[in-house]
């Protein structure tokens, strides 16, 4: 293997498990992970080449609203369960003080900046794929730009924030994305990530079929340590962990358990369904999401969550 560990610079690698698109089914192959003998982080690998990535993500990846009842039901509850992620935010802002817009990378539709904006924020998204900055501007009226992180048209230290939920492990370099933030962010001001926590119990408990892998989306699975050694080699110290998410982790048990159910690789794979087969899978996919809410509740409160969001500023 060529590449080199993005952590600890190592070339060593043992083989873990290899696993295939259980999701989306963008392919048949199957793709093998590893893990770096030196500092454990585990990856994808061959890394798949940018081109080859591009045809692992299905068109409408990211939600858009359906002006149906369903739709308008789904964004009532993902307006419902992003307030993890808002409080997570709001608290880290209200600590640091410092003015700017709080920058999301990744933002996909806009829906979390447009409520962040609604509880008084400035904020503004950044996104590779053109279709969801279009979405985010359209349906949510968020400025947003397409670029990379490190190509983002801002002022040096003129964010109060930076956000990326669930960006970090879909980069080849996720160190570049750190250190472009780093560069951007206030003297003061917050970084918070938030990625599938590879040292959850779910992974232990079902492998391969652990939703946090996603291969071949994920090129790397990260733990709690590996986060902390990536974020202080790119200038940062770890301020709070939270290991809960309403809006990921119940969830993601569901999908690992019955990817077949889950709503929008249902839509994006365009299954083709009845009206009545759809509501009967979509009550379905819901019981299992509220069955596995206390498992993943009593995983999280052991530190053990099946993601994780940190909450770090630059070394003083
Ligand atoms: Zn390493």
């Amino acid at each position: 293997m060529s590449s080199r560990c993005p952590a600890c610079d190592g070339v060593e690698f043992r083989p873990l498990f290899t696993a295939s698109d259980r999701l989306y089914h963008t392919t048949s192959e199957q793709f093998q992970v590893v893990e770096c003998k030196q500092c454990r982080l585990m990856q994808l690998a061959p890394q798949p080449t940018p081109a080859e990535l591009e045809q692992y993500y299905p068109t409408h990846y990211w939600f858009t609203p359906e002006d149906s009842t369903a739709g308008r039901m789904e964004q009532i509850y993902r307006r419902f369960v992003l307030r993890d992620h808002l409080r997570f935010v709001e608290r880290a802002l209200r600590e640091s003080q410092e003015s700017g817009p709080v920058l999301d990378v990744g933002c996909g539709g806009g829906l979390f900046l447009r409520l962040l904006r609604g509880r008084g924020f400035g904020v503004v998204g950044l996104d590779f794929s053109v279709d969801a900055a279009r979405v985010a501007w359209s349906a949510n009226h968020v400025p947003t730009t397409c670029s990379t992180l490190s190509l983002a048209p801002f002022a040096p230290q003129s964010c109060a924030a930076i956000t990326m939920f669930h960006v970090l492990e879909h980069l080849h370099d996720p160190r570049c994305y750190l250190k472009a933030a780093f560069d951007l962010l206030r003297p003061d001001g917050r970084l918070i990530i938030q990625v599938p926590n590879a040292g959850c119990w779910q992974f232990l408990l079902l492998g391969a079929a652990w939703n946090g892998v996603d291969v071949p989306r994920h090129l790397y699975d990260f733990r709690p340590a590996d986060l902390d050694r990536l974020l202080e080699s790119c200038g940062f110290e770890v301020l709070r962990r939270k290991y809960f998410s309403l809006r990921d982790n119940p969830a993601g048990l569901a999908t690992s358990l019955a990817p077949a159910l889950e709503p929008v690789a249902r839509r994006v794979l365009q299954a083709k369904e009845s009206a009545s087969e759809r509501l009967v899978k979509d009550l379905l996919y819901a019981a299992l999401v509220a069955v596995a809410l206390p498992f993943t509740a009593v995983e999280a409160a052991c530190r053990a969550g099946s993601t994780i969001m940190i909450e770090a500023r630059k070394k003083t």
